[in-house]
């Protein structure tokens, strides 16, 4: 028996973990102070009513014997991908509903989507940007090389002809830095990837906060990605599904190497080796894209935007270098007076008692910058901003 090695490559991840053991040694020194979490990437709000409507119909109809439902369709119920098909739609965006394929999350679709590649593919993945790309690759043993996201390109990399890569990931709006590329900037991306016969995993995760005109929601409103590219979306961000779990996968039909269909085999992945997502939460999924839903689902996401916009705000006032936050529930700054990510995770914790998240635990470009969120409530960011910029100002 031998075991599959490459876990043993993986780099211990304690940026989270480091967090936490920081704060409740700081806040059993210091019982008395206030802490403010400004670092959770989790959001804070309830579902909205008409989601949490559509699932206690559901579980009613589980419950008799006349609408009982078993085992469903691997990739998803219809009426969920026919909702998905309609949003695209909306958007200028015509998907075949058998492109669309229904999950538990987008972390499980990044990571599993993998298992239709072979291994002896060389990755590219941006850095710094959400942990699991390199990991679920590392994993695989598969070679990565990194595209330099930074302060000289907005935290935004463009293709570079010289490097060669089979598997292009692209998170936009990203995590951690909140920037976001503008449809013209993606179409540079699948024109690359097209020219070099790779595929792109985009992760659109954070698509419902982009509100800028030009910057693009999908890769699909680029020409021709529908022959190189993949996208991921989740519910999680978008209806606060994090803990109920719903997220999709479209895999274009024109998605083809060597004449074979990523289509085909995604299909045939996903029926061998997953289930399906329970009615209750498809049920619960597709009144997002009801009139109520999202009308309801607006109002959430307008907390989050109102709070993003807080700590924009207060990085103009400072005159602090940062990205994200317009596009994004994610602002990403240069720590000011700080080169190293954790002295000024100590300096905000110990000075003004407000948590964030170190940037270095994103990818070695993350070194000197630092996340806050605006996923906590409005009173909490309010005081955080005001706690912030007096400790900052000059
Ligand atoms: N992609 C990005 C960029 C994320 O930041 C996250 C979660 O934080 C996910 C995917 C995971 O989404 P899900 O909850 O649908 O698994």
């Amino acid at each position: 028996m031998k075991l599959n090695r490459n876990y043993l490559n993986l780099e211990e991840s304690y940026l989270f973990s480091t967090v936490a053991h920081k704060v409740s040694a700081f806040s059993a020194a210091h019982p008395e102070a206030k802490i403010l979490r400004m670092g959770i990437g989790d959001v804070t709000l309830p579902l909205a009513p008409a989601v949490v409507e559509a699932m206690q119909k559901a579980v009613s109809e589980m419950g008799k014997k006349e609408t009982f439902r078993g085992y469903g369709p691997e990739q998803g119920y219809d009426f969920l991908r026919e909702s998905i098909q309609g949003y695209y739609a909306r958007r200028g965006i015509a998907l075949d509903v058998n492109e669309i394929f229904i999950s538990d999350g987008a972390k499980s679709d990044l990571g599993n989507i993998l298992d239709i590649f072979d291994t002896d593919n060389t990755v590219l993945i941006p850095d710094p940007v959400y942990p699991v790309y390199v990991d679920t690759n590392v994993m695989a043993g598969r070679k990565i090389v990194f595209a330099d996201a930074n302060a000289d390109n907005g935290f935004l990399p463009m293709p570079d002809d010289s490097v060669n890569a089979d598997i292009i990931y692209i998170c936009s709006p990203n995590n951690p830095t909140g920037a976001a590329y503008s449809a013209e900037q993606l179409q540079a991306w699948v024109d690359y990837a097209r020219a070099h016969g790779a595929v792109i995993l985009y992760d659109a995760a954070y698509e419902c906060f982009v509100s800028e005109k030009g910057l693009a929601r999908s890769i699909y409103e680029t020409k021709g990605a529908k022959e190189c590219a993949i996208e991921f979306c989740s519910f999680s961000k978008t209806a606060g599904f994090t803990g109920t779990r719903c997220g999709y996968t479209v895999v274009p039909q024109d998605l083809k190497f060597d004449g074979v269909s990523c289509n085909k085999l995604w299909l045939r992945r996903q029926t061998t080796k997953f289930n399906g997502v329970p009615y209750i939460v498809q049920r619960g999924a597709a009144a997002v894209f009801t009139e109520e839903g999202e009308k309801q689902i607006h109002e959430n996401l307008a907390v989050y935007r109102r709070n993003a916009k807080r700590l924009c705000d207060c990085m103009d006032e400072l005159g602090v270098f940062y990205t994200g936050g317009k596009n994004s529930p994610y602002v990403w700054f240069r720590c000011p007076g700080f080169s190293d990510s954790w002295q000024f995770f100590d300096y905000l914790l110990e000075k003004a008692n407000v948590v964030g998240t170190p940037g270095c635990g994103f990818g070695k470009n993350g070194q000197g910058f630092f996340r806050l969120t605006a996923f906590g409530s409005e009173e909490t960011t309010i005081e955080a901003v005001e706690r912030i910029k007096n400790l900052l100002k000059v």
